[in-house]
């Protein structure tokens, strides 16, 4: 009697396992819709969905459960802050994945990100551009950049405003070791879609003047934009990468 009690509670899965079970259901039941959404929204404005990447924005996601999309066969994710890179570290190696940094980058802290990110997706500053030079020439290696567009004019205060960005651009590319791959944006955070859509056209207009002025070294391929609530209208104005978190990993505490 007491043996089958004991196996019992042995096999039973305890609350806490049970929790993190479901929560690893919802994860990939998560990926599968937003995959549905974006594929309506490639239909829908007849683009190729191989041109649409996916970045799991993961900030306050612990290891374990980014750990659960990347069996998933995602890839790229994005941090924002860098003590969350460093904690996180350990759970992630030797994981197949990409990390990208996307937040507010402030200088003093580019020595430590340089170690765990292949791209910068916040340069938005010349000072910003000069420290990741000098700390890539210490370490003889390069970086790849987006260059990030405040294209919600008051509502956001970090990003390069639309007018200043070709000749940001310019200064970035004299920077050798930073590769200029594309641009990012926040989009303007409202309730109404026609703003939010006219923020990412915002973003896509500036790519193309970016273009048009043929400057050495300067690649155009990345349109970061959109977000959980918003992807749709970002991939309608152009976007080959969406940065997605809630509608992945769940809301935020
Ligand atoms: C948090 C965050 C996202 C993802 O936001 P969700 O609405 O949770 O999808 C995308 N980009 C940046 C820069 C973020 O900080």
């Amino acid at each position: 009697m007491s043996e089958v009690i004991l196996t019992t509670v042995g096999v039973a899965p305890s609350v806490e396992r049970k929790a993190s079970m479901r929560a690893e259901t919802d994860i990939v039941a998560n990926l599968a819709a937003v995959r549905g959404r974006i594929d309506r929204a490639c239909v829908e404005v007849g683009r190729d969905r191989a041109e649409v990447s996916v970045l799991l924005a993961t900030k306050t996601v612990s290891a374990d459960r980014i750990r659960v999309a990347l069996a998933e066969g995602y890839r790229l994710i994005g941090e924002n802050r860098v003590q969350e890179l460093i904690e996180k570290d350990a759970g992630l190696a030797g994981q197949p994945c990409v990390r990208h940094f996307i937040g507010h980058l402030q200088s003093n802290k580019v020595n430590q990100v340089l170690r765990y990110v292949s791209c910068v997706q916040s340069v938005d500053r010349i000072g910003l551009a000069d420290r990741l030079q000098r700390r890539l020439d210490a370490l003889d290696t390069s970086v790849e950049v987006l260059l990030q567009v405040n294209t919600s004019a008051e509502a956001s205060k970090f990003g390069v405003s639309p007018a200043e960005a070709v000749s940001l651009s310019r200064e970035v590319a004299k920077r050798d070791r930073l590769r200029i791959r594309g641009l990012m944006t926040i989009g303007l955070l409202d309730p109404n879609s026609e703003r939010v859509r006219a923020s990412y056209r915002g973003l896509r207009e500036v790519r193309d003047r970016i273009r048009d002025a043929a400057i050495d070294g300067v690649e155009m391929g990345v349109l970061s934009m959109g977000m959980s609530g918003d992807l749709e209208l970002a991939i309608a104005e152009g976007a080959t990468m969406v940065r997605l978190g809630s509608a992945v990993f769940g809301q935020r505490p």
